[in-house]
């Protein structure tokens, strides 16, 4: 069995080959720049050298053809022929309250995907035309769609509802659905095999930390709190994103920067968070850097970062009645030892002991806390393409 992963941005296609016999990957790469001047492709066939494809791509129909031919290709293709494709995994972004887990997708599936587009203007779209191009090059192929937002349907009212008017809830679904559902759920289930207890008696909190980041609360297996909200630009600061700020703080820039609803959204998710403190870079790397030199700012927006992560923590242990397992996952959690030192340090208090020789590692699974901390605290790397692959093959599977 071999699954076709697809993970479709407004101008980007992101994609895996799957053998799901070994779970390996058979072959990735990326479509970048789709519909925009410079468009390429970079294949990265396994165990050979990656290909990079320069060439007009207008629209993702054309990027999965150029892909499919990619993976075809005599020279650097994976397989023989398409046929071999037994079927494809489509990351989705929203899935609102009507997907609670992964879909087979039919035309009535793919119509509510379509009419969630105003939950997520900018990732819904991309994702039903990646979903779209696939059927009409692969009419004979089944299709999975694999929801962000799924893991965390099992949160109860009182975590996923805002103290806006119920009417509001009711009318546009204003209400918490958390984002990063998929990794989430790949690394609590494996926190859960490593702790050796129970999933059911588990509680586990999942700090996914990368240019997004979003904090989870796993309490027997299932989401019961997450820090993204309506949207990923709630919960705690992020790369360009402010997170949660006091919402009155909207009406009042708008009015100062004279900016419109379009205008202050586009502010809040790209020019704030660790950027916007530090006037340096969203990238940590770059902040650790400029903060190592003295910059005050860089300092403070790893700070402030660091603070917030272990203000949910806290909040999460309340929320669950205690913690077992901290895990770190994504780009800053897998590999930034310094951020995952301090957002654990003053949690001692609730058992967490970390080993600073234990976390001086990257990208690997490893027990980073002292082998007598009461809270087992694990850098577990997420694999959300392996996720969709198993879901897409459990629900086609032959
Ligand atoms: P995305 O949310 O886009 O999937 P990732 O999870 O890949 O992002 O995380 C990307 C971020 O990870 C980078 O912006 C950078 O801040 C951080 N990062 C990657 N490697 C390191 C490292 N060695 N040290 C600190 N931060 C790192």
């Amino acid at each position: 069995m071999k699954i076709f992963v697809v993970n479709c941005g407004s101008s980007s296609i992101k994609y895996q080959l799957i053998n799901m016999e070994d779970e390996s990957v058979i072959a990735k790469g990326l479509v970048e720049r789709i519909g925009i001047e410079g468009s390429c492709l970079t294949h990265r066939p396994a165990g050979k050298d990656k290909v990079v494809l320069p060439s007009v791509i207008p629209d993702h129909v054309d990027g999965i053809k150029k892909v499919l031919a990619a993976l075809v290709d005599p020279n650097y293709g994976v397989i023989k022929s398409m046929d071999e494709i037994d079927a494809v995994g489509h990351r989705v972004v929203h899935g609102g309250e009507i997907f609670d887990k992964s879909v087979l997708i039919t035309e009535e599936v793919l119509k509510k995907i379509e009419g969630l587009s105003d939950m997520a203007p900018l990732h819904q779209p991309p994702n039903v035309a990646g979903i779209r191009a696939c059927q009409k090059l692969m009419p004979n192929t089944p299709q999975v769609g694999v929801f962000d937002t799924a893991f965390h349907q099992t949160m109860p009212p009182v975590a996923y509802m805002f103290g806006v008017k119920y009417d509001e809830y009711k009318k546009y679904g204003i209400r918490k659905y958390g984002f990063h559902g998929t990794s989430h759920r790949y690394v609590s289930e494996y926190a859960a095999k490593l702790l050796g207890k129970p999933v059911e008696e588990s509680r586990i909190i999942t700090c996914h930390l990368g240019n997004g980041s979003s904090i989870t609360a796993v309490k027997g297996g299932k989401s019961v709190d997450t820090s993204m909200g309506f949207t990923p630009l709630d919960g705690v600061l992020m790369g360009t994103r402010c997170g949660s700020i006091d919402p009155a703080i909207v009406p009042i820039l708008m009015q100062k920067l004279n900016l419109d609803a379009a205008g202050m959204d586009k502010y809040m998710n790209k020019e704030c968070g660790v950027l916007g403190i530090s006037g340096v870079s969203s990238d940590f790397r770059d902040l650790e850097s400029a903060a190592a030199e003295g910059n005050k700012r860089a300092q403070l927006a790893l700070d402030m970062f660091c603070y917030q992560v272990k203000r949910y923590i806290g909040a999460y242990a309340a929320a669950m009645g205690g913690v077992d397992a901290i895990v770190f996952t994504a780009g800053v959690g897998e590999n930034d030892i310094g951020t995952r030192a301090k957002v654990c340090s003053g949690l001692e208090f609730l058992g967490v002991e970390l080993d600073p020789e234990r976390n001086n590692v990257r990208g690997k699974v490893t027990e980073i806390s002292k082998a007598d901390s009461k809270v087992k605290v694990y850098l577990i790397p997420t694999n959300e393409e392996l996720v969709i692959a198993r879901d897409t093959n459990m629900l086609c599977g032959k």
